[in-house]
């Protein structure tokens, strides 16, 4: 899980929110509200460099959740922005055994307060570590709320660890090809925002195994 620094809400939002006043988040989801939330979720998927608030996917058009991480009882928190991420849509259909993120959450939704782990946590990437299978764990054994928190988004279903393990032995299959300078220069730049400011997929994998917290 990549951390997200939150920003101010877009314009567009915050002016609809004050002058609307609306009293649950159905009332984003009329017809004429509709740029309002394309809106916010434009803005919301730059914030996070076009990344899942938790898995790290590439996030698609008509295809992102706006992911509310203190739930949307009432009208306060619904709206409150640093309540909001974006997040994939678990891929229901394409993943194999049960989706991932905010809509595998929202299933869970009672259970999940107070065992998730925060992507606007200073520490959140450090609370997490991969093996070289692409599972995720908790960093120290004894985190449980690292645990419940992979447990809970299903950050371990067999897509997500296959995808981790591609993106590392795609990795370990290059570094022959270049020196050990050029390599540490090329994971440099693959952990910068490219030119469309998006961050590349599973970027705390590509961290932990051939960046910062890697022992070149
Ligand atoms: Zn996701």
């Amino acid at each position: 899980m990549k951390q997200i620094s939150k920003g101010d809400p877009p314009k567009v939002f915050s002016d609809w929110v004050a002058k609307e006043k609306p009293r649950s988040w159905d009332d984003l989801h009329t017809s004429k509200s509709k740029p309002v939330y394309e809106g916010l979720v434009v803005a919301l998927r730059a914030e996070q460099g076009n990344l899942c608030c938790y898995c790290e996917q590439e996030l698609h058009d008509g295809k992102t959740h706006v992911e509310h991480f203190h739930g949307r009882p009432n009208p306060k928190l619904a709206y409150d922005y640093g309540n909001l991420h974006a997040s994939c849509n678990g891929d229901k259909s394409k993943c194999e055994d049960k989706h991932c993120c905010g809509h595998r959450r929202a299933e869970k939704q009672k259970e999940s307060y107070g065992k998730l782990v925060s992507p606007l946590d200073g520490d959140v990437e450090l609370r997490f570590k991969y093996d070289e299978k692409g599972e995720m764990q908790p960093t120290k054994q004894d985190d449980g709320i690292a645990q419940s928190t992979i447990d809970i988004l299903g950050l371990n279903c067999e897509k997500l660890k296959r995808l981790r393990q591609k993106t590392f032995l795609d990795i370990q299959y290059q570094k022959p090809t270049m020196t050990d300078t050029d390599f540490v220069e090329w994971i440099r730049r693959r952990l910068e925002k490219n030119s469309d400011d998006h961050f590349s997929e599973f970027w705390t994998v590509v961290d932990f195994f051939f960046g910062s917290r890697a022992t070149l």
